[in-house]
């Protein structure tokens, strides 16, 4: 299988610095297998920065399958917080993907997000580790209370909190046709996923599509930072 990916970082219209990361930048295409991924750093300026870049590199640089590679990002970011007293707090989503022909691997943890298009479908893969995702499941709040709700950016499980961490695997097969999206929590708290699955049909180009997707959330408000990635598999 062929691939074509581009990814797009931006600070959005409200933060002062960008604590997202994402592997690898820019745009390109590829044959066999590839790795991408997404990060969204928290706690304090540099905290987020620094958990965020370490926890892409770390799953970049060792071998193993999605969760050995989440969980060497999880001992980096928890060791190099354990080093520097500023960096104390500090933590990070971080959702990979990593395809191998027709295989897709997904790591998982936290409120970023991975989303298959097919079809002029899209269907997220990934369950968000935030309080909105669990009061939804429980069914203690509803679709209409998530836009407002004043805990709506706590998340529940991420990287840095502890030596130990638990991460979601998912497995997919990928066709020729599919789409695959990262993002950060700042593209879905800024436009729904009809707005975004609107944006993938439109734009054929991976790159114009991550782009596109940048700016409606800026358009919406950019309050976060907003980090997307997206794969399209090929033939
Ligand atoms: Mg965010």
């Amino acid at each position: 299988m062929r691939y074509d990916w581009a990814t797009a970082t931006h600070v959005g219209r409200v933060r002062s610095g960008n604590e997202d990361a994402v592997f690898p930048h820019g745009a390109g295409a590829g044959e066999g297998s590839m790795l991408i991924g997404v990060a969204d750093g928290m706690g304090g300026h540099v905290g987020g920065e620094v958990a965020s870049r370490l926890a892409v590199e770390a799953a970049s640089d060792v071998d193993g399958g999605v969760v050995e590679r989440v969980k060497a990002a999880n001992g980096a970011v928890v060791a190099r917080a354990l080093e520097d007293p500023n960096l104390v707090g500090m933590g990070t989503t971080l959702t990979i993907a990593e395809i191998a022909d027709e295989a897709l691997q997904i790591g998982h943890v936290g409120d970023s997000r991975a989303y298959l298009y097919r079809d002029g479908e899209l269907r997220q893969i990934t369950t968000d580790h935030s309080l909105i995702a669990e009061l939804l499941a429980a069914g203690k709040i509803t679709e209409e209370d998530v836009a407002t709700h004043p805990q709506r950016s706590v998340v529940t499980r991420a990287l840095g909190m502890a030596r130990a961490v638990r991460v979601d695997h998912f497995t997919e097969e990928l066709r020729p046709g599919d789409r695959l999206l990262l993002c950060s929590d700042g593209l879905t708290t800024m436009i729904d996923d009809a707005a975004i699955a609107g944006i993938l049909a439109a734009e054929e180009e991976p790159e114009a599509a991550a782009w596109a997707l940048v700016e409606a959330a800026n358009s919406a408000g950019g309050v976060d930072n907003i980090t997307v990635a997206v794969v399209d598999a090929a033939e």
